[in-house]
């Protein structure tokens, strides 16, 4: 499908989030979604059903009107075509597999990098040709190491945490008395804490069970550490083993606190992932009200979670859920030279944390330039100073931002106020009026659109950053599926 939505006429996607039931067609990714084509004049087009986890046709070209008549031969050749797709051996099968691998004297333990799979001893002699090497037991710990991240730009790149984002994660968490972390997309995440288990936590140990699609982990964990799951559709591939797996994991029966930490990809859909979100979310506090409904009238807290995303997304994610807010810490990723920290520039990480966890609970190191703001009771980036009229510390990027009196509100270092526009904008924005569309949308900072087509024109920025309690799950913004990491750097 072509997601670019630059053609004259067209706008974007959007995502019309329906409860998925039996008659939503399936891709080989679960429950597709349905989306509608939303064009300037604000005309909505003849919606579709289309893969949740792809953006790129070449991965997955499911594609289904909404009000197409499949016939039957159809139908059943699609779930020919779906079974067909399933990883090669089931997750109990690659437990059994790790068991006998693990048994094997060390010089015939071997991984082949051209099919990204341990070898069984039989199988060394096909993959003769591949090359292979030869896994040390402290490899094995490190399957995020092992395995090439996927670098499919569009829908499933794998950004790996570097060694001081990992470590800050954790450590944040374990003075926070988590002691269950629930990883969505942060296979790095969860390495790292059954590393820190064996080196550090030894006598109270942390719990932690990977979510993720990429079902090559599978390999390297047992069945209560990993599940096989597409978080756009919160669909488990194997529901029946991973409900119980994910029910015994979210009860905190004997009093250990759960923390979710999932790091979607970044051209992902934004309502899909919340709802996926609100869905885990209530399944957790199911769980605690039933094992005790003494408290459950007070319970209807949600699971403490964090979402790792781009800063500029923030308006979007605060409005599905408005009691998260964003930290200024820059999570970074090794193996991508734009999201590595420093100082100055290109090279600081766009990317934050999102939480419905008290700001002032994450203490950012002081010595990679962080300080505490006593007004907002969070720390924030140094340059990041304390505006007294808009009684905020506003900088969302890092740098120090400056208030314009005319647009009554603090901007970028390198806007200036433009007569015309009767806003601040880049010195050479084209503007409104050219409507050549380079300069993106000044309410959400998209380059997609201009403001007038913004989405998310009525909410207000005083509302963006409001807080409002109890409405977690009410997803009102419709989700653009156009839009991309490098649109913003
Ligand atoms: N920074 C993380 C990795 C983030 S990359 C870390 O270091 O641990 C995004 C992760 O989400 C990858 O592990 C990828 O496999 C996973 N992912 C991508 N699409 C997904 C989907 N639809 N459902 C679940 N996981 C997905
Ligand atoms: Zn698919
Ligand atoms: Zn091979
Ligand atoms: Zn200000
Ligand atoms: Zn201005």
């Amino acid at each position: 499908m072509d997601t670019s939505g630059k053609d004259d006429s067209s706008f974007g996607y959007e995502v019309v989030l329906t409860q998925s039931d039996k008659s939503t067609p399936c891709c080989p990714h679960g429950p597709t979604l349905l989306f509608e084509k939303v064009r300037k004049d604000g005309e909505r087009g003849r919606r579709f059903y289309a893969c949740s986890a792809c953006r790129d046709r070449k991965d997955c070209n499911f594609f289904q009107w909404e009000d197409e008549k499949i016939s039957e031969a159809r139908l059943l050749a699609r779930e020919a075509e779906n079974k067909l797709k399933r990883p090669l051996y089931s997750q109990q099968q690659c437990v059994a597999r790790f068991r006998q691998f693990l048994s094997q004297p060390t010089d015939e333990k071997k991984f082949c990098g051209d099919c990204q799979t341990l070898l069984l001893p039989d199988e060394i002699s096909e993959h003769a040709s591949h090359s292979c090497l030869s896994v040390s037991a402290s490899q094995l710990r490190r399957p995020s190491v092992l395995l090439r991240p996927l670098v499919d730009k569009k829908s499933n790149a794998q950004y790996l945490f570097t060694e001081r984002t990992s470590r800050f994660l954790l450590d944040t968490l374990v003075a926070m008395g988590y002691h269950k972390v629930l990883c969505v997309g942060t296979p790095r995440l969860h390495e790292f804490i059954k590393l820190g288990n064996l080196e550090t936590w030894k006598s109270k140990p942390l719990k932690s069970l990977l979510l993720d699609i990429d079902f090559r982990y599978a390999q390297f964990y047992s069945q209560d550490e990993f599940c096989h799951y597409n978080m756009f559709n919160h669909h488990f591939f194997d529901s029946e083993a991973s409900s119980a797996v994910l029910q015994a994991f979210l009860s905190e029966r004997n009093g250990e606190k759960v923390v979710m930490v999932a790091d979607p990809p970044f051209g992902g859909l934004v309502r899909p992932l919340a709802n996926s979100f609100s869905l885990m979310s209530r399944t957790w506090t199911t769980l605690q009200n039933a094992f005790s409904p003494e408290h459950s009238a007070e319970c209807n807290a949600d699971m403490p979670m964090i979402w790792i995303f781009p800063y500029f997304f923030e308006p979007r994610i605060l409005e599905c859920f408005p009691t998260f807010s964003m930290l200024d810490y820059q999570v970074d990723y090794d193996n991508h030279s734009l999201y590595k920290h420093g100082k100055t520039g290109r090279k600081q990480s766009p990317v934050r944390l999102f939480t419905n966890i008290t700001a002032a609970h994450f203490v950012l190191p002081q010595e990679e330039g962080y300080r505490f703001c006593d007004i907002c009771k969070r720390y924030v980036c140094s340059l990041n100073q304390h505006c007294a009229k808009c009684n905020v510390c506003p900088s969302k990027d890092g740098r120090q931002w400056r208030h314009c009196s005319l647009c009554e509100k603090c901007v970028k270092p390198s806007w200036q106020h433009c007569q015309s526009c009767g806003r601040c904008a880049l010195p050479d924005h084209l503007c409104d009026r050219s409507n050549t569309g380079k300069v993106g949308c000044f309410h959400c900072t998209s380059l997609d659109h201009k403001r007038s087509a913004c989405p998310l024109k009525h909410i207000s920025s005083s509302k963006r950053g409001g807080k409002k309690k109890g409405s977690a799950t009410r997803c009102p913004v419709k989700t653009k599926r156009n839009t991309n990491k490098a649109a913003v750097l």
